[in-house]
Formats: C-alpha cells, structure tokens, sequence
C-alpha cells in the first residue's frame, strides 16, 4: 500500500470542474488584478473568521511581512516569538530589520508558553520588543487569553500566525465566561496563507490578513499596493502584495468545504488515537499522541467547534530519524514539521546565539507528522499504524 503526505489528486475527483470554470470566469472577465473575487473572497474569509476586515494577500509570508510593516516595526525593535515554526515568521522580522526574541514552547501544544513569554518581557527593561508573533501550530490556538493579557498589559500589537489553523477555535475568557473566537480574530492581525497544503489550500500561493481594525485594514490595503493613493501618488514605501484573483476564484470553490474537511481530519486524528492506544505504544516512552489542549464544546449556532484544525497529525516519537527512514521505506508519507528551530538556523549568526530553548530543541528532535488529510480512508491509517508497531516491535 501507497499513503501519501497529502494526497490533492484526491481532492480534484470532486473539485476539478468547479475549479477550471472558475479559472475560466476569471480569464474571461479579463479582471486580473484586485477586482470583484478578491473582494468577494475577502469578505468570505473575515466573515468565516468572525473579523471586520479581509485584506487578500501573496502569501502567508506576505501576509506577516505586510502586517509588521504596517505597524511600523524595523530596525532597533525587536519581535517577541516562537522559536518553534515555519521560517516564515522569524523570517519576516528579520527582513524588516528587526531582531526576534524568543519563549520557549509549551511541550504539550508545541505552542509558545506564556508564562516563558512573561519572562521575557519582564527583563525586556529598555522596552525594545515592539509587537508579539504567536504561531497556532498544526492547527491548534496558542494560549490566547494569557497573551492578550500580557500584550495588553505591555501595550503591545499582536499578530497571529494563523497559517496552519484557519477555522481553528479558541476558548477565550470573557467577562468569567468562555468566548470561542476563531484564529485571526483575536489579534490586531490574523495571518492565513493559502499554500497548497493547508487546510484551504489554493492552486498557488496565496494568503491573507484579516484585522477588527478599520484603520489597520486601510494602512493594510495602501502597503499592499505599494502605498499609492491615488494612483501614483505614494503616501508610504510598500510593495506589491496583491491577491492574484485566479487563487481567490480557486480558493472561493473550495471554501464551503472547509468545515467538511476540518471535520474529516478531526475523525482521522480520532482514528489514529484509537488505533494507536489499542497497540498499547502510546504508554511507552516510544511514541506521544498529539493533545488537544482546549474544551470542545458545541457553542450555540456553532456547531462544530473545532478547536484543533489538524493541519497537521503530529508525533512525538523515539527514534525518530529512523522511523522516518522505515516509513519512507514502507510508502508511507511523512514529514518533520521541524528538524531545526528558529534560533537555530544557521542565517541568524551570532545574532541571537545565547538563546536557550530546550523545549523546541527537544521537539525538533522527536516530531514526526502523519498523513491526516480528508480523504485519508481507515485502511491507509491502519497500515500507517501497523508499520509503526512493526517498527518498534
Ligand atoms: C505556511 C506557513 C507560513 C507561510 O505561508 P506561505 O503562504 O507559504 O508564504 C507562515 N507561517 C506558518 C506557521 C506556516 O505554516
């Protein structure tokens, strides 16, 4: 048996003629820039995020760069983030010349740690931290409500890296009662990337940021095209960030899926924690389930509640450069979500060289993601797991 990582054929048996008239709409209206479905598109975003603005983008990178240069972060300031995530976040901080500083993860969620945050911002004295990056890894909210708190609390903007958690919810404590709000909501930005493999996943690069902030969303909207308003009178240096209407067609077929998928994924993650418990590993010290960390509950007109989206299914296991190599071996798609932290990618020199994040450095020694997506069947999961048993038998 074949299991792939991500399997988009799968996807295109039910979506390919929904997709090429969508394409084809767009070719035919000869709009190919900004114009009625990146419009419609961002709407539809902020509306299923439950945010006031949507500002279609690039990409998922775009998306941060685009929000950090829209608070005015560069050179001096410094990004308080995950060391455990895509480059992608720590890469934006860098390009606008600022320094990332980091709090090592909670080891549960593989989320970054609010009480390490506190830390860090209580020996940042000279008040250099300008703004805070929170990753929702795999699909799953960082700790929300303690962030929020500590931003206020510091007077400091925060973005959420939302890429991999669309759709995902969080219980937020409002007034001694619990508020789900949706990631991208709860920050002054919500950055989405529509990369082939997440959860809604375009037929190219795109991303988004969502804002509740009217005038963030209108400084957004002037930094994406290169500050220019009118045309040609440029107010501020931005850039080309444009959402191509191609991927914003693409991307509005696939939207009323989303929740399908989210709750395909969920029953798969599920599966898996069953198959895997019923094997008896999963007590041992070989192999660690993946935890979702927040209450589900059914909220009102909410039904669905997804509070761990499942972009990705990920291990903590023993061993775990040789399970990959046994997988790859077995036909089975795996991948390493990351093998080196953020502050210790070989770019930053000697830039943040005394950091010390065991937790990350532990992580990125030990995950491993499983296939998970939607259309993944029960015979593949039972493979998958059967060869992990193999493995450690
Ligand atoms: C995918 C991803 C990004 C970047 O998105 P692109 O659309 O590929 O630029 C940023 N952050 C995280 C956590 C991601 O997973």
């Amino acid at each position: 048996m074949k299991v792939p990582l991500l399997d988009l054929q799968a996807q295109l048996e039910y979506l390919e003629d929904d997709l090429i008239a969508a394409v084809t709409r767009v070719v035919k209206s000869t709009r190919y820039i900004q114009g009625p479905e990146v419009e419609a598109f961002e709407n539809e975003i902020a509306g299923y995020c439950g945010a006031a603005y949507g500002v279609g983008v690039t990409s998922g990178t775009d998306a941060l760069l685009i929000s950090l240069m829209s608070l005015g972060i560069g050179p001096g300031d410094q990004v308080l983030t995950t060391p455990y995530s895509f480059f992608a976040t720590m890469g934006v901080i860098l390009r606008v010349g600022a320094t990332p500083v980091f709090a090592d993860i909670d080891p549960l969620s593989f989320n970054i740690d609010p009480s390490r945050m506190e830390e860090v911002l209580a020996a940042d004295t000279e008040r250099k931290i300008k703004a805070i990056i929170p990753v929702h890894l795999y699909g799953q909210c960082a700790d929300m409500s303690p962030i929020m708190e500590l931003a206020t609390r510091y007077g400091l903007p925060v973005i959420e890296d939302a890429a991999q958690a669309i759709g995902a919810q969080y219980p937020m404590a409002s007034a001694g009662d619990l508020e789900y709000k949706r990631a991208g909501s709860m920050g002054i930005a919500g950055c989405f990337s529509f990369f082939p493999s997440k959860n809604l996943g375009g037929i190219g690069d795109a991303g988004m940021v969502v804002t509740q902030d009217k005038d963030f969303a209108e400084r957004l909207v002037l930094m994406r095209n290169h500050g220019a308003q009118p045309k040609y009178f440029h107010k501020i240096v931005g850039g080309n960030f444009r959402l191509d209407p191609i991927q914003a067609a693409a991307l509005r077929v696939k939207l009323p899926y989303l929740e399908r998928w989210h709750a395909q994924r969920g029953e798969n993650a599920k599966r898996y924690d069953r198959l895997f418990s019923e094997t008896g590993l999963p007590g041992t010290d070989q192999i660690v389930l993946p935890k979702e960390v927040y209450p589900k509950v059914s909220s009102g007109k909410d039904t669905t509640a997804n509070v761990h989206i499942y972009n990705q299914y990920v291990l903590r296991v023993d061993r775990r450069n040789e399970l990959r190599e046994w997988l790859d071996k077995n036909n089975i798609g795996c991948e390493i979500y990351y093998p080196v932290p953020l502050h210790k990618q070989e770019c930053l020199g000697t830039l943040v060289s005394s950091v010390h994040c065991p937790e990350a450095e532990k992580a990125a020694d030990a995950t491993i993601a499983l296939p998970i997506y939607p259309e993944l069947t029960e015979a593949m999961q039972a493979y998958v797991v059967e060869k992990i048993v193999q493995f450690y038998a």
